[in-house]
């Protein structure tokens, strides 16, 4: 089993750290959670995101709108939550009914509250190699590489999938770690030709099984960001049985790369509580 790269475990430890430097802060840090909707996903998530908050001590409120709610009245919300001192983090849980509009709404987020990265200023500084907010799923994969000491300088990657919210920040977290990166999405032709190449595959795509063992090339790091859920199951996008003995070492779904996308949240949650501090 030493070929697996166990992120629940990884998490425990950063959530065991993030709690004890919790207990040493004046007041709890606080995140708000806007969601839209009944989307059972999104249910399961906010879910989980509120009880492993509450776990490590941050203070979690939940924002529920019925599905047909007024774009007007979400943006005036996270208005009153950017001006309000008291909330360290605000997150709009996606997918977003069709009738809003997603862009507007997130860029109405204060980009130091912006605990999921997604604003235009935090994706230019992630870009520009500045500090500021990188959305939790990336920067769950990198520290997951960096907890299992893989080599990212000089190796080649290869991301597919291309989305605002786990290929594009994953492209930049990559090249500022040196690696050379190639990125591959739904209109990619020979999509093996490439994966083949990856000394770190990562995969977002959101297909069970897209990447089978021909796929991949020997010994490779491979990372399977995918969550396709099926007869209550939950499946990754790699045929992890298929690909297990051929690669060096490969995130299981679940219990990979999820359970670390909610410990960065928190970790971005505790950064911008303590930006506040220090710039007062
Ligand atoms: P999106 O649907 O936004 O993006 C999917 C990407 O995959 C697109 O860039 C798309 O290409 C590409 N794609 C689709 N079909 C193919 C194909 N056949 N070959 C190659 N590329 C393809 O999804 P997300 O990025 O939001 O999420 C991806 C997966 O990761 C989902 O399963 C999601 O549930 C999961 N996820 C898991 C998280 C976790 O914590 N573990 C967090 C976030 C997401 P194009 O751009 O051309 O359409």
């Amino acid at each position: 089993m030493d070929k697996l790269i166990n992120g629940k475990e990884v998490s425990k430890k950063i959530r065991e750290e993030l709690k004890k430097e919790i207990e040493s802060f004046p007041r709890k840090p606080s995140l708000v959670v806007i969601q839209v909707g009944n989307d059972s996903a999104s249910e399961i998530y906010v879910k989980n995101k509120e009880k492993a908050a509450l776990e490590i001590g941050i203070d979690f409120k939940h924002i529920k709108y019925e599905e047909n709610v007024k774009e007007e009245e979400i943006i005036n919300k996270i208005k009153e939550l950017n001006d309000n001192d008291d909330i360290d983090g605000i997150l709009v849980q996606l997918p977003l009914p069709k009738h809003l509009n997603e862009t507007k709404i997130i860029n109405t987020i204060d980009p130091n509250k912006d605990v999921d990265g997604l604003t235009i200023t935090n994706m230019g500084k992630l870009m520009n190699k500045m500090d500021g907010l990188v959305s939790c799923t990336p920067l769950g994969v990198i520290e997951l590489l960096k907890a299992y000491n893989v080599e990212i300088k000089g190796k080649h990657v290869i991301i597919v999938g291309r989305s605002n919210l786990v290929g594009k920040p994953l492209i930049h977290l990559f090249l500022n770690n040196d690696a050379t990166v190639t990125v591959c999405h739904s209109k990619t032709e020979n999509l093996s030709e490439y994966t083949k190449q990856a000394d770190i595959l990562v995969v977002a795509v959101g297909k069970k099984n897209l990447i089978t063992r021909d796929m991949v090339k020997k010994d490779a790091v491979v990372i399977d960001v995918g969550i396709n859920r099926e007869d209550g199951k939950i499946y990754g996008d790699v045929y992890y049985l298929d690909v297990f003995d051929k690669v060096s070492l490969i995130t299981p779904v679940p219990g990979g790369v999820g359970p670390m996308t909610v410990t960065m949240l928190f970790k971005n949650v505790i950064k911008s509580y303590k930006n506040k501090i220090t710039s007062k």
